[in-house]
């Protein structure tokens, strides 16, 4: 037997290199953990039938010698990563039937690594929603405590690797979606600078803001995943050139700022006593703490708002009844836009496209669109400034820790501000990484994140790993 909760992708590699377990073997184990856990998690929509398959290909790369650190690691996808051949639903029944003709440029370059593809996972629907309930495929829960959410929308993700049904697991963000969920499954989770790492092959939500983005069960799993997919492509307009990735190297990076500022918009009690906790144990870590001021990130939420709908708006424009997926009939072509856009969308997305296209609409477009562009350019210039004096920016990961299902639902509001520590982070692009840092008395996850500047991803390894030492 494979004790899986133990495994890690490094000690996972040694044990295939030591020959203890063979690649087979191990998919194997996780395909069994799959059938007992998921028809309670639903993490997983769908288990690709050919696991066994890339998992043999993957064990000839040990015996011809070809074998890199994440050949034959088994992976979670979000539905919104295509993977060619195979359905990509984005959580929404708009594509329930929508099979990928392409694969993600991320996903090429894990099936070069030899990794092996588990399945796809639930997700709020286009990836709208902070706790995996809003998709047309059911609720996920939280393997930590089944009557809670998993956060989301990569909740499936998570709760796959918190429940030990995969060892590795990709989701992504537009603002916060796999740092909330790390937050509340007790895993890490690295949001990468905006540009790092290709969005070609991604079903898009926000593309201003949308990154693909790895959990891990540690921090240096989340380091593994991201070298690897961290690089130049062609074919994706906004990924950035490697030349232009060179940062200075500084010699000292112990300064920590924190901006108390922002809580007054409300952080649970248990929440802020463990965020202390943590910043006294960085003190005696030989850390410098420091308050900062970043007064415009407390309009990121209401910026985030604005400018995601307007695009959703447009991204979600071409799911028509005509180009993909589902379509339902109508006696001519308007009422087949209508209706198969009326029954494809859930609620969510739908109110989302009306937001959107309201603050685009002549008239509002300079009262509200640009508006929100203005203060998304204060926040990204706040902290680069905040950056020329700290190394790093600390905050909780997320105000709460992981509510109960059905929770939340009737008020958007309270669920949005979920993300009131993410947003600034994908309004600026700087990349920043969700930590564990401890349990509540019922058992629940607590989590910090640390912001770092552009492309210094680097940092985030070298303060989470540390803060991994000192727990
Ligand atoms: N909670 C965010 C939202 O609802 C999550 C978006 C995301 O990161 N995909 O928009």
């Amino acid at each position: 037997m494979i004790d899986l909760k133990k495994l890690t992708i490094e000690k996972a590699h040694q044990s295939l290199l030591n020959g203890e377990f063979t690649c087979r073997e191990l998919t194997a184990a996780y395909l069994e953990a799959i059938d007992k856990k998921n028809p309670e998690l639903n993490a997983y929509l769908e288990i690709f039938n050919d696991a066994l398959l890339q998992a043999d290909l993957a064990d000839k790369k040990f015996k011809d010698k070809t074998a890199t650190l994440l050949t034959g690691i088994p992976f979670a996808i979000k539905d919104n990563i295509l993977i060619q051949g195979n359905i990509a639903s984005a959580g929404s029944k708009i594509l329930e039937n929508y099979k990928a003709s392409y694969d993600a440029t991320v996903i090429k370059d894990l099936k070069k690594a030899g990794v092996v593809f588990l399945g796809r996972t639930n997700m709020d629907e286009f990836a709208m929603g902070s706790s995996t309930q809003t998709s047309a495929y059911g609720v996920t829960r939280n393997p930590i405590d089944t009557s809670r959410v998993p956060g989301g929308s990569s909740g499936g993700s998570a709760a796959a690797l918190a429940g030990d049904i995969a060892l590795a697991a990709l989701g992504t963000e537009t603002c916060g979606s796999v740092r909330e969920p790390s937050a509340f499954c007790g895993l890490v989770g690295l949001k990468p600078t905006y540009g790092a790492v290709s969005r070609h092959g991604i079903i898009a939500m926000g593309n201003s803001l949308d990154q693909v983005s790895p959990f891990g069960k540690d921090v240096r799993d989340t380091e593994i995943i991201f070298d690897l997919l961290s690089r130049h492509d062609e074919e994706d307009s906004t990924s950035v050139p490697e030349d232009l990735r060179k940062v200075t190297n500084k010699t000292n990076s112990k300064k920590i700022g924190v901006p108390w500022h922002l809580f007054s918009e409300g952080v649970d009690k248990e929440v802020a006593e463990n965020f202390k906790e943590s910043i006294e144990k960085l003190k005696k870590a030989g850390y410098e703490i420091v308050d900062i001021e970043i007064p415009y990130s407390k309009y990121s939420l209401a910026a985030y708002y604005i400018i995601m709908p307007a695009e959703v708006s447009t991204n979600l424009a071409r799911f028509d009844g005509i180009r993909y997926g589902f379509s339902s009939p109508g006696k001519d072509l308007m009422e087949v836009y209508k209706s198969s856009r009326a029954k494809g969308f859930g609620k969510e997305a739908r109110r989302r496209i009306l937001l959107g296209t309201y603050v685009l609409s002549h008239g509002y477009y300079d009262a509200y669109y640009n508006k929100a562009i203005k203060v998304r350019e204060k926040i990204k210039a706040e902290i680069m400034t905040a950056f020329q004096n700290v190394d790093y920016i600390l905050t909780p990961t997320v105000p709460m820790t992981a509510f109960k299902l059905g929770e939340k639902m009737d008020n958007p509001v309270s669920m949005y501000l979920c993300d009131i520590f993410s947003a600034p982070a994908n309004l600026s692009g700087v990349p920043s990484i969700a930590l564990p840092s401890g349990r509540s008395t019922e058992g629940l996850p607590f989590s910090i994140q640390f912001m770092a500047p552009h492309f210094r991803e680097d940092l985030l390894f070298e303060i989470g790993k540390k803060f991994e030492e000192i727990q």
